[in-house]
């Protein structure tokens, strides 16, 4: 049987989602910012060149991470995005692939889940 997410319930779970987006967002920006530097500080301080040279290993690591990270931002924006519109639609909380409802204990974990346990 159908059981269906209370309208609080849903509510508390869109403030979730929004909450999270907004959080993301900010993350983002600030990593946009420090890459932005980053690249400022290595085009304008020619005096620190061999420096630069010596550290760029590890910064080509940490550019790496950095955009892990961000790719992984972006992926979690996008599936929030999906989920708020689910909320609007009246779909939210119900598995992409089998069409059950995602046991709430997950979606309290990872609000935009798309899938339930069984089908993840
Ligand atoms: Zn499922």
């Amino acid at each position: 049987m159908m059981k269906k997410l209370k309208k609080a319930e849903l509510k508390r779970y869109e403030k979730m989602l929004i909450e999270e987006r907004e959080k993301i967002l900010k993350e983002l920006q600030y990593e946009g910012d420090q890459i932005a530097k980053t690249q400022l500080e290595t085009s304008g301080d020619l005096s620190a060149y061999s420096n630069h040279m010596a550290d760029q290993g590890t910064e080509t690591e940490r550019r790496e991470i950095t955009s892990q990270i961000l790719s992984s931002r972006r992926q979690a924006l996008f599936e929030i995005d999906l989920a708020l519109g689910k909320v609007s639609k009246g779909t939210y909380g119900i598995c992409e692939r089998c069409g059950k409802p995602i046991a709430k204990r997950r979606l309290k974990f990872l609000p935009q889940a798309r899938v339930c346990m069984k089908c993840s």
